[in-house]
């Protein structure tokens, strides 16, 4: 089942729900529940965006996280 990604129009918040493609037109907005809510665009293939590197959640004192301090 697809993903989707959908933003609200009534309080901005955004969300992806994993749901089937004749449910996306009875969505609602988990923030606040409204049903104004704008599917966006996905992305499946990010290799051509930026290349960023993702660091894993650490805790103080990781030696990834200490640079030029
Ligand atoms: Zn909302």
């Amino acid at each position: 089942m697809p993903i989707f990604d959908f933003a609200c129009q009534d309080c901005g918040k955004k969300f992806d729900l994993m749901i089937s493609n004749k449910d996306k037109d009875k969505v609602t907005c988990p923030e606040c529940g409204s049903s104004q809510v704008k599917q966006l665009l996905s992305v499946f293939n990010t290799a051509s965006r930026g290349s960023k590197t993702e660091l894993p959640s650490c805790s103080v004192g990781c030696p990834a996280a200490g640079s030029g301090g």
